[in-house]
């Protein structure tokens, strides 16, 4: 009832995230994405890399301490303002939705963040990394996995995808080379619970058909 159709993105669920800021941790709780390592070892030394969501900046670190450029983003002022603390760089408040960047990253990464997108908005906000990407650029992303969408208890908004679905947001968002697609059980949830999640690394393509 709270998602904004004109722009796609959730209030509440962002009120959410400005309102813990605080206190709020990392999904990871201590350790970086599982799938970070792997995915930085396919891109080039020194590559720019635009984070979407990037929470309280664990991965970001990593990918910094690993040589990478990263431009760091999300949507809450408030978690902005932590991550810039931790990470010591300019963190910019961007909503997904505002992203109007044109080929200029080699890596969009979004762990647990695009998950937040309402499924109205979800093709038109990978559009626009795909168009932010450089011709070869490399994206990947984690969903909590599920099938339907809906609220978890503190009311924030999840498309909760599952891995079909996910493929079917990205084929219907333009053409998109999916490179790899994964389901597996992970934490995140309330009170310490582990759930579905599907994963995503996908390409711009280099010659447009
Ligand atoms: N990437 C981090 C991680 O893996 O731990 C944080 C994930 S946290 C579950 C989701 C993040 O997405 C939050 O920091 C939140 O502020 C941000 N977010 C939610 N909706 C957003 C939107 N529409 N635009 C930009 N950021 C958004």
């Amino acid at each position: 009832a709270d998602i904004d159709r004109m722009t796609g993105f959730d209030r509440v669920t962002l009120q959410f995230y400005d309102e813990t800021a605080p206190t709020y941790m990392a999904s990871g709780q201590g350790g970086v994405s599982r799938h970070l390592v792997s995915f930085l070892a396919t891109l080039p030394p020194r590559a720019r890399i635009l984070e979407l969501g990037c929470g309280g900046g664990r991965d970001a670190q990593a990918m910094m301490a690993a040589g990478h450029n990263v431009d760091a983003t999300d949507g809450s002022a408030a978690i902005a303002l932590k991550a810039e603390a931790i990470l010591g760089i300019p963190v910019r408040v961007m909503l997904f939705e505002q992203l109007e960047a044109l080929a200029v990253y080699d890596a969009v990464w979004a762990s647990a963040s695009l998950l937040h997108v309402p499924r109205a908005g979800l093709p038109d906000v990978l559009a626009r990394i795909l168009r932010a990407l450089k011709p070869g650029g490399l994206h990947h992303a984690t969903y909590k996995g599920g099938g339907q969408e809906g609220h978890d208890k503190h009311g924030r908004y999840f498309n909760y995808l599952s891995e079909q679905q996910m493929i079917e947001m990205y084929l219907k968002s333009g053409p998109w080379n999916i490179l790899a697609t994964s389901a597996y059980t992970g934490g995140g949830y309330d009170d310490g619970a582990r759930g579905p999640w599907v994963a995503i690394t996908a390409q711009r393509p280099i010659w447009r058909e």
